[in-house]
């Protein structure tokens, strides 16, 4: 019932409502430029890649973003996923059946090599139409975006039926511990629009990845004996100690695993998402003697003794009709089945180890016609352009509320050099998005008369 209700609701917007919205956005045109200076030039590197005090201040971040929300009106409460790293959730009060999140993650990837970049890597210059910094594009933009969306609404004297809640997160770019706390504490929440940069596409879909772990065990020896174990007729008895060299399984099994990518991929396949986007790539792959206590050879650099440990880590993604259980399970099985194709591993079968650095990634998949996703594209046309939907390649924090059954979209500016030295936003863009994500805002919370 709610959904309908909502959902006609989002055709029904009067186009004087959304004409006088649009103009309190652009207003707030310099505002929203200044905002963002003021965000980037506050380094927020998460501490889980680079520990250094100067530059891990997502909590400053959180303070300037804690200001702007209690200006407008939010109730504001900081909760902490991890030690010393806060989230930050907003609330203006509102229904829960139209209820919405506008999402956000303030940590940025590392600058690396300040030398490769041609600007001050948190001066926020300006050249044109582009802001540079790190977190520019990826995605202090659109955490700017989202509060002056909320700025409009209010200048505009818009009071919403549905609640409004701003999540400013910790943790996205290492996995998002910020993202699961806050839709776990979410449980009534209608739907999240998370602004990542989307390019100005309307992204309601995203593959899930998983991390997993193949580890396998051979048996060690004296490489001057291999050839007892390779060609065991000419060694006869009198070598009677063979080797079984992991390194050999592991080449193995990396053929059955991408035999199994390639069924996934010409066999499977979500509209929305290029063909063959479901690979499982292996990422690491190391092989030595012994096991240490974290899993991984002891003994590394002798070539003269045979390897009796293979450890392979792969990067697995998947469709987002998928689910991260079936595609384990069958994983699983393949696995299994390969191991049973081998004498060896037949009796020493192959361990499989999911969530490696407890990295989980569920896929997200809203529907077309869900009102979020209807909502954001009437305003994108509402807007003056064409819309254009397309589902997500990378991983965004979307996944874990999509885990926690929170229907969610990505929508957001376009720039480029993310994670990479250079990075920029383009200012433009970015007022587009202030402009759909108010809009949006309106259509799917409603308003009260
Ligand atoms: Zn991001």
């Amino acid at each position: 019932m709610t959904e309908t209700k909502s959902a006609e609701a989002a055709s029904e917007l009067h186009p004087e409502l959304s004409a006088r919205l649009r103009r309190a956005v652009a207003d707030q045109a310099d505002y929203l430029t200044d905002l963002l200076a003021r965000l980037v030039r506050v380094p927020s590197v998460n501490p889980k890649f680079q520990v250094d005090p100067a530059f891990n201040r997502e909590s400053a971040v959180q303070d300037v973003i804690e200001a702007e929300l209690k200006a407008l009106g939010f109730s504001t409460a900081r909760s902490f996923p991890l030690p010393g790293r806060p989230n930050l959730i907003g609330k203006w009060t509102g229904s829960d059946a139209r209820s919405l999140a506008l999402c956000g993650h303030v940590d940025v990837v590392p600058h690396g090599d300040l030398g490769q970049w041609s600007f001050e890597a948190y001066g926020a210059e300006i050249v044109g139409d582009r802001l540079y910094g790190r977190g520019s594009c990826d995605m202090k933009a659109g955490l700017a975006a989202a509060i002056v969306a909320c700025r409009a609404i209010a200048a505009a004297g818009i009071t919403l039926e549905g609640r409004l809640e701003f999540h400013a997160v910790v943790d996205e770019e290492a996995g998002g511990e910020g993202a699961m706390a806050a839709a776990a504490a979410s449980p009534g929440l209608a739907g999240v629009l998370i602004t990542e940069p989307s390019g100005g596409v309307l992204r309601p879909w995203a593959g899930g990845l998983e991390w997993v772990r193949v580890t396998l065990r051979g048996l060690s020896g004296h490489s001057a004996r291999r050839f007892a174990s390779i060609y065991p007729s000419e060694a006869g008895a009198s070598v009677p100690v063979k080797s079984v060299n992991a390194i050999e399984l592991g080449a193995r099994l990396l053929a059955a695993v991408r035999e199994l990518e390639t069924q996934w991929g010409i066999s499977r396949r979500f509209p929305g998402m290029p063909a063959g986007m479901n690979t499982i790539s292996p990422g690491v792959m190391i092989s030595g003697c012994g096991e240490g206590p974290d899993g991984l050879p002891a003994l590394l650099g002798n070539p003269a003794m045979v390897p009796d440990l293979c450890v392979i880590d792969f990067d697995m993604k998947f469709l987002p009709h998928e689910r991260s259980a079936d595609i384990r399970r069958e994983f699983e099985d393949w696995i299994a089945h390969f191991a049973k194709t081998d004498p060896w591993l037949r009796d020493h079968p192959p361990e499989v180890r999911w969530e490696l650095g407890k990295l989980h990634f569920p896929p997200v998949n809203t529907p077309l016609d869900h009102p979020l996703t209807r909502a954001v594209e009437a305003s994108i046309i509402a807007t003056g352009r064409q819309p254009e939907i397309a589902g997500m390649l990378g991983v965004t924090d979307a996944a874990h509320y999509a885990a926690k059954g929170i229907p969610a979209v990505v929508y957001g500016p376009t720039g480029g050099g993310q994670h990479g030295p250079d990075e920029f936003v383009l200012l433009s863009t970015v007022r587009d998005t202030a402009a759909v994500v108010a809009d949006s805002i309106i259509r799917f919370c409603g308003v009260k008369d």
